[in-house]
C-alpha cells in the first residue's frame, strides 16, 4: 500500500494539511477513517481543532492512541489479549529480584539500582534486542564493552522471560502482536477507509514496526512534524530517513509559514549563521523564583483580558518544560487573581496533607519517638474527626506537646504520672483517656506477609484514620490505587516485612501526582512535552533556565551511547543514544516557539527565591540572537514586593496587594475597600504608624487588662530583653508549648522551676526564723532534689540516666549555694523573710505595679530588706550599669515598690538586690549605694521603655544566646534577615537615646 507522508512545522502547515486532506477525503456514512496518534493529548487537541476551530462534521472519524490501536487489531483477530502491565514499580520490583538472583549485588544495592536497570532494559525490549539476534548480528565483530553488553542482553532475556511467566505484557509486546497479526492477516484493518497518523516525530522499535506492518496492510497518510534543514528539526529528519522512508516513500514538504510573534525568529533558530531579525513583539522578561514568574504571567493575563474583555481563556497558554515544579504555584497564584486554570497536574500527592498522614499512620509502629508520630498524625489537618472529636484531638495534642516520651517507649509510658506533692506548676499535663484508642496502631506485625495482606492492612488504616470528607475522595482513590499496585507485586516478590512494605508505599507516593483541573475553559498550563502540536493565541514559555530548558540530559551508564549507536547502525535497531536527546530538547523548542498566533513571552528566573543567582537558558540566548535583541532587551520585574506591585497599573493588584502597597507607601487605600482595611486593623487592635517596622500600633487590650491589674515587672524584663518577644508572648498571649524534653536535652526552663521549688522548700523550713547551721541546710537541700526529681520521674520523660545525672549535677549547684548564701547571711545579718510572695501592689510615676518576688530578705536588727531574684542566666555588665541602661528593669521596680508599700512599716531602708545565678553559684549584686546612684537613670528608662511600649514598637532585639537560643518565638522572628536584624537595632538604640516621655497607659 502506498504511504503518504507530510512533513512541515505543527503550527499551520501540518493542522491545515491535516484539515484540508479531511475536507478532500471526508469521513463519513460508509467511509470510516482512523487517526492514530503518540498520545491521548494530542488526539484531544485534533478533535478540537476539528470540531471546535474548524466546525467540521466528526462522523465516522475515529480517534486512537497507538496503545488502543494496538489493543483494536488484536481484538479483531480474536484469541486472549494479554494483561498489560506498564506500571514502573512493578517492572523495577522485578528487575530487582532478577538483580538479586544474579548475585551480583546485595539486596538493598539492587533496590537501588532497579531503576536504573529497568530503564535500559526497558529500550532493548522496546527495540526488539535479544541475545540470540545480537549474536546474529555482531556474532563477528568485535564490539567495545561487549562483557558489560552482555550481561545486560542476558538480564533482558530473563526480565522477558519472566514477564511471560507471570502473563505479562507490556505496550511493546501489544505493538509486537499487533503487527506479527497485520503481517498474517492484513484484511483486519479493512474497517477503516484510511489510516492517517498524526505528530509524532519518533518511536520505539516496537512502535515503528507495528506502523510499518499497518502502511503495508492499509492505505496510511503521515503527517510528520519537521523541517528540511532546519537545525531546530533535525531529531525528527533523522528518524524519517531512518526509519519511515525505507521502503522508499517520499516525503511532500509543506511551506513552514509560522503565523504569529515567532514568524521570523524561527527559521533563524539554532543556525548561528543566520542574521538576527527585528522581533519586536515577542518580550521576554526575568524574575526571581517560580512564583514571581507565575504572578507575572497573572498580571500580564489580566491586562490582556482588561483590553479585550472576549478574551477566550483558553486560547491563552502557559509552557513549562516540565509543569511539576509549577503545579502548587500555579493554582494558588492564579486563584489569588481569579483566573481559571486547566492544568493536568496538581502538584505532589505527597504534598496534600492526607497521603502525609498515609505514610505517618504506617510508619507509627516503627517512629522511634511515640509522641512526635502521634502528633504528627493528630494534627493532620485530614485526620478524621469521626476517630477523635476536634476537642479530643486538642486535648492529645496539648498533651502530646508538652509529654516526653523516650525514645522506643510504649504508649502506656505517656500515660505515666508525677507524684502527688510535685506543684502544679512542675506537673506534667495528664494524658487524656482518648489516647488509649491508638493502641491498635501499634499492634500491626512486623513479620513478612504477602504485599496483598499489607495493603489489606493499609487500606483499613487509612478508612478509620482519614476524614470521610468528600474533598478528600481523590486522594483516598489516588492512595487505594497505590495499594492495588502494591498488591500486584505478589506476582513478583516473595512476602516482606511490614517495614519493606511501607517504605515501598512511600517511594510509590512520592512519585505520584495529584490529579490538575481539567476546566475546558481556562487558561492551559502544560508541559513541553503534553503541548506538542498545541496552538495558542497567546503563549507564555516559562523557566528558560539552564538546566531546565534543555532539561539536561545524561548518557546511560549500563548502555552507553557507544553501545546505542552500534545497536542501531549497523545493528538496525531502532534505539536512541541518549545524548541525542538534545536535539529533541530543540525540536520542542522550535515547535513552541511558533505555537503562538498572536502573542509570545519568553521568561526565565534570575535569581532564586533565596536570592541565589540563576542562568538563562542557552535556548532563550539562541532566541534573543536570532530576533536580533539582546539581555538589555529582558524587562526585569523587581524582586522587592513593593517595587513590583509599583510597577503594575494599580486595577492589576489584587486586594491584598494593592492594601499593602498603599500602607507600605502612606497612601490613602482605594474607597472601595478602605473600610475593610480599618476594620481588620482594628480587629486586631494594630491602628497606627505600621509602616514602622515592628510598629503594630498601641496594644490597647494588653494596656486594658494592665490597668485593671497593675503592670508586672518580669513584663518589663521581658520588653526590655526583646519588645518583640513581649509582643508575641504578652500582647498576642501566643506561646510555643515545647516538651519538658525533646529527646536530647531538658528545657533550661523547666530546669529553672525545678531549682525555684527546692530552694523553695529549703529555705521554706525556716524562713522568718533563725537560720539553721549550714550542714543541716545541705542535707535538707539533699533531701529535697532528691523528692523532687524522683516525684517527677517518668513524668518528665527524661531518659533515666540523663535524668540521674541532672538530679546530681542539680543537688551539686544547690548545695554549694545554699552554703554560701548561708554564709553571706550569717555575716551580713540577714535572714529569708519571704518566699515566692505576691508583694502588696503599688503605684510609681503613675503606673499600678504588682508582681511576685522570689525572695525578699531581712535584717531585723539594722531594718533593712533586700530582694533576691533566682536566674537561669546572669547579665554580662554588672547589675548596676544594667539597671541604669534599662537591660533589667525588674529589680529596681520590686524595690521601688517594696519602698513604697512598705510592708515591714516606716524605717525599713533597702539593702539593694541580688541576682544570684544557681547553675553558675555566682552573684550580680546592686548594693544600696550603687542603688542611689542608678535609681534616677532607671527611672528615666523605665519611661522610655513604658512610652515605646505603649505606642506599640515591637522591634527585633537579637542579643547573647541566653534570650534567642530558648525563645518561643525564634521561628516567627526574622532575627536571620539582615536588614531587618539591621532596622530591630536603630529602632531600639533610637528608643533608648529618646528623651524620656510622659507616660499614659
Ligand atoms: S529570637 Fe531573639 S530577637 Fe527573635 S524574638 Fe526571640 S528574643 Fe527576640
Amino acid at each position: 500500500m502506498p504511504l503518504s507522508i507530510l512533513c512541515g512545522p505543527f503550527q499551520p502547515a501540518l493542522e491545515d494539511a491535516f484539515v484540508e486532506h479531511l475536507t478532500r477525503r471526508p469521513p463519513g456514512p460508509g467511509r470510516c477513517v482512523t487517526v492514530v496518534t503518540a498520545s491521548q493529548k494530542m488526539a484531544e487537541r485534533l478533535q478540537r481543532l476539528v470540531a471546535v476551530e474548524r466546525g467540521m462534521a466528526a462522523f465516522n472519524l475515529r480517534f486512537v492512541t497507538f496503545h488502543g490501536f494496538a489493543l483494536d487489531v488484536l481484538r479483531a483477530a480474536g484469541g486472549e489479549i494479554p494483561s498489560v502491565v506498564n506500571d514502573d514499580l512493578f517492572h523495577e520490583k522485578l528487575v530487582e529480584g532478577l538483580l538479586v538472583e544474579e548475585g551480583a549485588f546485595p539486596p538493598e544495592r539492587a533496590r537501588a539500582l532497579a531503576g536504573a536497570h529497568r530503564a535500559s532494559l526497558r529500550d532493548l525490549v522496546e527495540a526488539g534486542v535479544d541475545t540470540a539476534s545480537f549474536r546474529d548480528h555482531f556474532g563477528d565483530m568485535e564490539i567495545p564493552g561487549e562483557a558489560k553488553l552482555q550481561r545486560l542482553l542476558d538480564l533482558a532475556d530473563r526480565y522477558r522471560d519472566r514477564l511471560a511467566e507471570r502473563g505479562v505484557a507490556t505496550s511493546a509486546d501489544l505493538a509486537r502482536r499487533a503487527a506479527r497479526c497485520l503481517e498474517d492477516r492484513p484484511g483486519l484493518l479493512a474497517d477503516s477507509a484510511e489510516y492517517v497518523y498524526y505528530g509524532f516525530y519518533d518511536l520505539n522499535g516496537a512502535q515503528a514496526d507495528f506502523f510499518a506492518a499497518v502502511a503495508k496492510a492499509a492505505p496510511v497518510t503521515l503527517f510528520f512534524p519537521s523541517v528540511k534543514d532546519h537545525p531546530g528539526w533535525a531529531f525528527a529528519e533523522r528518524f524519517l530517513d531512518l526509519k519511515l522512508r525505507v521502503g522508499g516513500a517520499a516525503a511532500r514538504r509543506l511551506p513552514m509559514g509560522i503565523p504569529g510573534p515567532g514568524r521570523e525568529v524561527v527559521d533563524r533558530l539554532f543556525d548561528p549563521g543566520s542574521p538576527g531579525a527585528a522581533a519586536a513583539a515577542v518580550r521576554v522578561f526575568s524574575v526571581s523564583g517560580a512564583r514571581d514568574e507565575v504572578w507575572r504571567v497573572a498580571k500580564e493575563i489580566l491586562a490582556l483580558r482588561a483590553a479585550e474583555p472576549d478574551l477566550d481563556w483558553r486560547r491563552v497558554g502557559v509552557v513549562a518544560r516540565t509543569i511539576e515544579p509549577y503545579a502548587a504555584v500555579f493554582a494558588d497564584v492564579f486563584s489569588d487573581h481569579g483566573i481559571p486554570l486547566a492544568i493536568s497536574d496538581g502538584g505532589p500527592l505527597i504534598g496534600h496533607p492526607a497521603a502525609r498522614l498515609a505514610v505517618d499512620l504506617l510508619r507509627l509502629a516503627d517512629r522511634p519517638r511515640v509522641r512526635d508520630g502521634l502528633s504528627d498524625v493528630v494534627g493532620s489537618p485530614s485526620f478524621s474527626p469521626t476517630f477523635l472529636s476536634a476537642a479530643e484531638s486538642e486535648d492529645v495534642l496539648r498533651y502530646l506537646r508538652s509529654a516526653g516520651p523516650r525514645s522506643g517507649r510504649t504508649i502506656e509510658s505517656l500515660r505515666d504520672g508525677p507524684g502527688d506533692d510535685i506543684p502544679d506548676d512542675l506537673r506534667p499535663i495528664s494524658a487524656p483517656a482518648a489516647l488509649r484508642r491508638f493502641e491498635g496502631l501499634f499492634a500491626a506485625p512486623a513479620a513478612a506477609r504477602p504485599w496483598s495482606a499489607w495493603s489489606q492492612w493499609a487500606s483499613r488504616l487509612f478508612h478509620d484514620f482519614i476524614a470521610p470528607d468528600q474533598s478528600l475522595a481523590s486522594i483516598r482513590d489516588a492512595l487505594e490505587g497505590i495499594l492495588e499496585r502494591l498488591t500486584r507485586l505478589d506476582r513478583v516478590s516473595t512476602p516482606v516485612e511490614r517495614r519493606f512494605f511501607v517504605d515501598t508505599f512511600a517511594a510509590a507516593l512520592d512519585r505520584e501526582r495529584r490529579p490538575g483541573r481539567e476546566t475546558t475553559d481556562g487558561v492551559r498550563v502544560m508541559g513541553a512535552m503534553d503541548a506538542r502540536g498545541e496552538s495558542f493565541d497567546t503563549l507564555f514559555l516559562v523557566g528558560l533556565n539552564e538546566g531546565v530548558f534543555p532539561r539536561a540530559v545524561r548518557e546511560d551508564p549500563l548502555l552507553p551511547d557507544d553501545a546505542r549507536r552500534l545497536l542501531r547502525d549497523p545493528g538496525g535497531y531502532w534505539i536512541l543514544p541518549k545524548t541525542e536527546g538534545y536535539d529533541e530538547e530543540k525540536l520542542l523548542f522550535v515547535a513552541l516557539a511558533g505555537a503562538a498566533r498572536r502573542r509570545l513571552w519568553l521568561s526565565y528566573s534570575r535569581s532564586g527565591p533565596d536570592g541565589r543567582t540563576e542562568s538563562p537558558s542557552l535556548y532563550l540566548r539562541e532566541f534573543l540572537r536570532a530576533a536580533g535583541r539582546g539581555f538589555e532587551d529582558v524587562e526585569r520585574v523587581p524582586r522587592a514586593p513593593l517595587e513590583k506591585w509599583n510597577a503594575v497599573p494599580p486595577a492589576g493588584l489584587t486586594p491584598l496587594e494593592a492594601g499593602l502597597a498603599d500602607v507600605l507607601e502612606k497612601r490613602r487605600p482605594p474607597v472601595a475597600w478602605a473600610d475593610f482595611l480599618r476594620r481588620g486593623a482594628k480587629g486586631l487592635a494594630l491602628d497606627g504608624d505600621a509602616a514602622f517596622h515592628g510598629g503594630a500600633g498601641r496594644p490597647d487590650r494588653y494596656l486594658e487588662r494592665a490597668r485593671a491589674r497593675g503592670l508586672s515587672p518580669s513584663a518589663l524584663e521581658t520588653f526590655a530583653m526583646c519588645p518583640f518577644k513581649f509582643f508575641m508572648s504578652k500582647v498576642l498571649s501566643l506561646e510555643d508549648a515545647r516538651p519538658l524534653f525533646d529527646g536530647e536535652a531538658v528545657d533550661p526552663r523547666f530546669l529553672g522551676k525545678i531549682r525555684h521549688e527546692i530552694l523553695f522548700r529549703v529555705f521554706g523550713a525556716f524562713a522568718g526564723h533563725e537560720r539553721p547551721e549550714p550542714d543541716t541546710v545541705a542535707a535538707r537541700t539533699r533531701a529535697e532534689v532528691a523528692r523532687v526529681f524522683e516525684g517527677l520521674g517518668d513524668a518528665a520523660g527524661v531518659y533515666p540516666r540523663l535524668w540521674a545525672a541532672l538530679q546530681k549535677k542539680t543537688e551539686g549547684e544547690l548545695v554549694a549555694f545554699v552554703r554560701r548564701d548561708l554564709a553571706r547571711l550569717a555575716v551580713e545579718g540577714f535572714r529569708p523573710e519571704k518566699l515566692e510572695w505576691t508583694a502588696p501592689p503599688a503605684t510609681i510615676d503613675g503606673v499600678a505595679w504588682t508582681g511576685r518576688l522570689d525572695r525578699v530578705d531581712w535584717n531585723p536588727r539594722e531594718r533593712l530588706f533586700r530582694v533576691v531574684d533566682y536566674k537561669n542566666g546572669l547579665p554580662a555588665a554588672s547589675l548596676a550599669k544594667s539597671v541604669a541602661d534599662g537591660g533589667s528593669p525588674q529589680a529596681p521596680l520590686y524595690l521601688e515598690m517594696l519602698e513604697s508599700a512598705a510592708p515591714w512599716g516606716a524605717g525599713a531602708r533597702a539593702a539593694g538586690a541580688r541576682l544570684e545565678g544557681l547553675a553558675e553559684n555566682e552573684t550580680k549584686e546592686l548594693t544600696a549605694e550603687a542603688w542611689a546612684e542608678v535609681r534616677e537613670a532607671a527611672r528615666d528608662q523605665r519611661r522610655r521603655q513604658l512610652a515605646t511600649l505603649t505606642a506599640g514598637r515591637f522591634s527585633i532585639r537579637p542579643g547573647d544566646e541566653r534570650h534567642c537560643r530558648y525563645c518561643d518565638f525564634a521561628r516567627a522572628c526574622r532575627k536571620a534577615h539582615a536588614p531587618s536584624r539591621e532596622r530591630g537595632d536603630r529602632d531600639n538604640r533610637a528608643a533608648r537615646a529618646a528623651p524620656p516621655a510622659e507616660i499614659l497607659l
